[in-house]
């Protein structure tokens, strides 16, 4: 399968990914400030239309409340409202470069942003617009993988980049951490992905991409550049279709 040239995409990263990795800030400005350049930068060279969902694990994970006894629906609940907060310190940092962006949230809180319109949502992102899909799909019980298949299908991308931040820069044969014969795969199917469990995204966001025919590029958002590069179609890290 050919990697692009696409014309609508959705890119996911992880809350982690605006997380300091040298001190202890969970949004941190100059992170947030690269990630939104490069951005920028491979949007305008590619002519793209570009959505962006962001995690909120470096805020809070619901399951590491449930773990502490909390109702799992309340934990995930803050979980989502730590992913509007990603959000926004992004809005801010396409902003100040001169990219307009819109938040829209799949919890509605007016007097932040717009609540999730698929319609102004496409509209936005023809009008040369980065839209920021926040809020993950407002159900507890999920993690913002499955969001950014739904969404992503949903306004018509044509692929799902999903940015990694752990030094895991695509998908491997078992976990490259804890096993030194790990391979990495260039290219790899879902039907492989779901047999073998392997590592790419939550397993319902991976079954609903091989249903909806949604290809997924993993790559390491963490290395100066990859974002560009992901976007442009280079051989970076792993296609899943
Ligand atoms: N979450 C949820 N429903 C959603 C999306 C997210 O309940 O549709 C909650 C869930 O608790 C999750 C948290 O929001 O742990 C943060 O999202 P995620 O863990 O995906 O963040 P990431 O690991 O990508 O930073």
């Amino acid at each position: 399968m050919q990697r692009g040239p696409w014309r609508r995409v959705l890119l996911k990263l992880s809350g982690e990914a605006l997380a300091s990795s040298a001190g202890d800030e969970v949004i941190d400005a100059e992170v947030v400030d690269r990630i939104a350049c490069e951005v920028i930068a491979a949007k305008s060279e590619l002519s793209l239309e570009v959505a962006l969902v962001l995690g909120g694990g470096n805020i809070w994970r619901g399951a590491t409340g449930a773990l502490e006894g909390m109702d799992r629906s309340q934990s995930d609940y803050m979980g989502m409202l730590g992913t509007v907060i990603n959000a926004l310190a992004m809005q801010d940092a396409f902003e100040r470069h001169g990219q307009s962006a819109r938040v829209q949230s799949a919890i509605q809180m007016e007097q932040v942003c717009e609540p999730f319109i698929r319609r102004r949502a496409m509209r936005h992102l023809e009008r040369d617009r980065i839209v920021l899909l926040a809020g993950g799909m407002g159900n507890p019980f999920f993690t913002t993988d499955t969001p950014a298949a739904l969404r992503a299908a949903d306004i018509g991308a044509e692929v799902l980049f999903k940015g990694t931040h752990g030094g895991v820069d695509g998908v491997y044969t078992s976990d490259p951490k804890s096993n030194v014969d790990a391979v990495k795969l260039d290219e790899v199917g879902f039907d492989r992905v779901i047999a073998e469990e392997l590592r790419v995204m939550d397993l319902t966001a991976i079954t609903f991409c091989k249903d909806n025919k949604l290809p997924i590029v993993v790559f390491d958002v963490m290395t100066e550049g990859n974002i560009g590069r992901a976007l442009r179609g280079d051989p970076i890290g792993t296609l899943v279709h």
